[in-house]
């Protein structure tokens, strides 16, 4: 794969993928974290005399312009970690965008409104898609693909326009790819993946992909209730993917076979509903009450799951435990951050939610070796799929 290192960038208009999908509460950014990812790549080709146009997607407008997905705080923000001015587009690819990126001066900084505005960006329709991405090429003379969130999309921005522009990755994407191999390839053993979090079927393809490779798999939150109804346990009323259980079953059997531990929660916190002041019991995870649901694992179980990545040379962790963002349902999630920290392993933190719960928790994002910015993304990319963005890059 190119890097910025390999093109010739002085006084060029280059377009820059970068990911700013940031959280908003009204027009209040309430994790900067992505952004603060993108400034490298941004600041290297400034520094090179670039002139740099910038284009992301907020939200899922869906192909219509609506201002509550505007790009505009964002731009505010980046201006400000930048300590510079930033020329703002209030279109993707129409007279404002052409006219922003005509007027930079070389080490200046444009930012194009929301891609997503336009239905060319997510278009399944090859041609619609190449049509849009035909104009958003013509704002620029290369292309740096830096967006590691949106990898995984076969998107305008990230898999057309790098085939119509010299193009590179910049250093978010590297960085990410760099960390993603060391957990694919020669992985340092014991190796050990934990899995948690709301989205079941999204996670069990990791697995599927995984179980060649990791020495063991912790899981919990709420996949973990399909791992325990495979296992012929009631769960209440937790979250249950039935269509799932056959699928699991199959996993712990293989599991089995190519002596690659498993390890479920002894014990839950059961809940009597999804709410923070709702009556809740720690109760044995064989031994869910009907009229509960488990929304954390339980405290014997913190203690196990941190016990099994003592010793770890290696660690995934995508998903958190239980509902962290209620106090009552946080105490597992704290206990593996805490048990990766303490391993002294190679960690790695995977999923929005995730790096959310790393920070709202309290923890110090420099005490785990990476926290990704793309949750979607490294989770295909463990799964052995083809990301169209990486792919694009590396043509
Ligand atoms: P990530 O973004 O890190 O990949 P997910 O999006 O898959 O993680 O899941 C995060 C969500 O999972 C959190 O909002 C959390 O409240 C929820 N969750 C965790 N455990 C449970 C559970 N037992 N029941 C319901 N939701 C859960
Ligand atoms: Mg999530």
């Amino acid at each position: 794969m190119r890097t910025i290192d390999d093109l010739d960038v002085r006084g060029k208009r280059v377009l820059v993928r970068a990911d700013l999908n940031v959280p908003l509460d009204g027009d209040r950014i309430t994790d900067d974290g992505r952004i603060r990812a993108s400034l490298p790549t941004i600041n290297a080709l400034r520094e090179r005399g670039a002139k740099v146009i910038v284009c992301a997607h907020l939200g899922r407008p869906k192909g219509e312009v609506k201002p509550e997905f505007s790009l505009a705080p964002v731009a505010r923000r980046l201006g400000e970690l930048l300590g510079a001015e930033i020329a703002f587009a209030s279109d993707v690819v129409g007279e404002s965008a052409r006219a922003v990126a005509a007027g930079l001066g070389d080490g200046q900084v444009a930012l194009l409104e929301n891609l997503r505005f336009e239905p060319g960006e997510t278009s399944k329709d090859d041609a619609e898609r190449g049509a849009f991405a035909d104009r958003l090429a013509a704002l620029a003379e290369l292309y740096v693909g830096d967006g590691f969130g949106a990898v995984h999309r076969k998107h305008a921005s990230v898999y057309d326009v790098p085939r119509r522009l010299p193009h590179a990755a910049g250093g978010l994407i590297v960085a990410e790819v760099g960390v993603l191999k060391r957990l694919t390839e020669n992985v340092e053993r014991p190796y050990a993946v934990v899995l948690g979090g709301s989205k079941v079927s999204d996670k069990l393809g990791v697995i599927d992909n995984l179980l060649d490779k990791a020495d063991r798999i912790l899981v919990g939150g709420g996949m973990v209730y399909t791992f325990l109804a495979a296992q012929g346990h009631q769960v209440g009323k937790s979250l249950l993917e039935r269509d799932q259980i056959d699928t699991v079953r199959e996993y712990l059997a293989r599991a089995e076979k190519a002596g690659v531990e498993f390890v479920l929660p002894v014990d839950i916190v059961a809940a009597t509903a999804f709410a923070a002041d709702a009556d809740h019991e720690v109760v044995p995870a064989d031994a869910i009450p009907a009229d509960r649901m488990g929304l954390d694992i339980g405290p014997a179980s913190g203690r196990l799951f941190a016990e099994r990545l003592a010793g770890t040379k290696t660690v995934f962790w995508n998903g958190p435990m239980g509902v962290f963002e209620m106090e009552p349902f946080a105490h597992g999630t704290r206990a593996i951050a805490q048990g990766l920290i303490d391993s002294g392993a190679f960690t790695v933190v995977g999923g929005g939610d995730s790096a959310a719960a790393v920070r709202t928790l309290g923890f110090d994002e420099a005490a785990f070796s990476h926290i990704s910015t793309g949750g979607g993304a490294s989770l295909e990319y463990l799964e052995g799929k083809t990301l169209p963005g990486l792919s694009a890059l590396e043509d």
